[in-house]
């Protein structure tokens, strides 16, 4: 097949995460010509504003740059931030006029280390103005002195975004124009610093987002959306005053994180504002104590109590049943002693539950029978601990304590479409695990959210689907 005539003879592929204006100007370069006259007329007057180019160009400039160059319009449109959405942001630009709206469903939607609501109230609109999540408001240029000394050097979109104190592919540190200028004066090489620790593990949690669309927590695979408001959560988090928190807890873990990260609290910040409009040397402080929060959250040394703080560490090993012990020959003496006692009674009993035992290990019906006359015996005990001691104790499979479809009571129960708390009672009094049941609705709603652009989920209703999305995703 003939190439376009339109298709300019020498164009490189885009780099891995490289921006539009980036890859721009490289292939000016290779024709020893400026980006505006690669454009030509029409487009070449925003070339002048390379922000323009690397945030939400024309649409059309994707459609030019396609044709003259074979790459698709998806992969353009990525090397912008506008084409980062819904991941990394809700819109791109900002459209909502509301800061505080747009604030509260990003950041607060979820919780990470305190438990939903726990967290500082504030008017986001009252502070300097807010563009969003992870637009700073100071632009600091940086660079890795690596990609920096290649043959064909490139720039990555998020180099200038407060989201990663490295660069990705070499995972060194990102230097400021500025420490890269001092190291040329003293006519030295900008040496790397290696990113380590658990700074190097959350970085990693980022490359895995922006490159795979999802991250591998130790508690399971998320989507990258929920990655990206996970850690912007646990920032805001970070960057509240112990004082104004009223749990002792809440107080407790935050300082045992700062202690952990060797730095004050709050990293030094004295007058709250949103974390895109803190300078940057306070806003790396909170990425190095996000990433010792996530460490200490593995070890098992805080509890997350947020919504998504489950994600963060490894679930609790779930004992299953392995079986009867042998028995144990009776005594002569003691078969005698019941038989004489109670001959038939207990005999009967024990066989009786045995054969009960062994039938609800085969039948969901006998195994719903068992919990019911469990509730029945001891109303006071949580539903959720007698399914527990049924499954590892009792040895009954778990989906068979799972209700059919048609409740027990047909009148009592709700019918949808269902609010949260609604939907959250339900799950809880079929049996399911409270902390289950709070985990996979705040995933089931991020995912509305970033899948179908559901934007106001506080008012989304659950359908009967819904419901039995969840209850399959909690009998995993
Ligand atoms: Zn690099």
């Amino acid at each position: 097949m003939r190439s376009s005539p339109r298709r300019w003879p020498l164009h490189p592929t885009p780099g891995e995460l490289e921006s539009m204006s980036s890859w721009l100007v490289r292939i000016a370069r290779l024709y020893g010509a400026r980006v505006a006259d690669l454009l030509g007329p029409n487009l070449g007057a925003i070339a002048q504003h390379s922000h323009v180019l690397d945030e939400d160009p024309p649409p059309e400039i994707f459609t030019v740059l396609s044709e003259r160059t074979g790459v698709g319009v998806a992969q353009l449109r990525a090397m912008t931030l506008s084409g980062w959405v819904p991941w990394l942001f809700d819109a791109y630009p900002a459209t909502q006029r509301d800061a505080d709206e747009m604030f509260y469903t990003y950041v607060r939607q979820d919780s990470v280390l305190l438990a939903l609501g726990e967290a500082t109230q504030f008017q986001v609109a009252r502070h300097r103005h807010w563009r969003g999540p992870w637009i700073p408001a100071e632009p600091t240029t940086r660079t890795c002195p690596l990609c920096a000394a290649e043959f064909d050097p490139r720039r990555a979109l998020y180099w200038d975004l407060p989201l990663t104190i490295g660069c990705l592919e070499h995972r060194c540190r990102l230097e400021t124009g500025g420490q890269i200028l001092a190291a040329v004066m003293k006519d030295e090489q900008p040496q790397p610093v290696p990113i380590t620790g658990p700074l190097a593990v959350l970085e990693g949690y980022t490359h895995q987002a922006l490159i795979g669309g999802q991250v591998e927590l130790p508690g399971r695979t998320v989507h990258a959306g929920i990655w990206f408001r996970l850690l912007r959560c646990l920032l805001d988090e970070l960057s509240l005053a112990l004082t104004t928190l009223r749990p002792l807890h809440a107080r407790h873990t935050l300082e045992q994180i700062w202690a952990a990260a060797g730095e004050r609290e709050r990293a030094g910040i004295t007058v709250w504002a949103p974390y895109e409009n803190l300078p940057w040397n306070i806003q790396e402080k909170l990425l190095n104590a996000a990433a010792v929060a996530i460490a200490l959250a593995v070890q098992r040394r805080i509890i997350p109590r947020g919504s998504l703080g489950p994600v963060l560490t490894e679930p609790a090993h779930a004992p299953v049943y392995d079986g009867d012990a042998p028995r144990p020959p009776q005594r002569r003496q003691d078969r005698l002693h019941r038989s004489e006692n109670a001959p038939d009674l207990m005999t009967g009993v024990n066989a009786w539950i045995n054969a009960w035992i062994n039938a609800a290990r085969s039948d969901p019906e006998p195994a719903r029978g068992m919990l019911r006359t469990l509730t029945a015996l001891d109303p006071h005990t949580d539903i959720a601990e007698r399914r527990r001691f049924l499954i590892s104790e009792i040895g009954i499979p778990p989906e068979f304590l799972t209700p059919p479809n048609t409740p027990t009571n047909p009148g009592r129960r709700p019918r949808p479409p269902y609010t949260r708390p609604v939907m959250r009672t339900i799950l809880e009094t079929e049996g399911f695990d409270r902390d289950d049941v709070t985990r996979e609705i705040t995933l089931f709603i991020g995912e509305l959210r970033l899948l179908h652009g559901i934007t106001d989920t506080r008012r989304y209703r659950f359908s009967g689907d819904d419901l039995e999305q969840l209850r399959a995703r909690l009998s995993l």
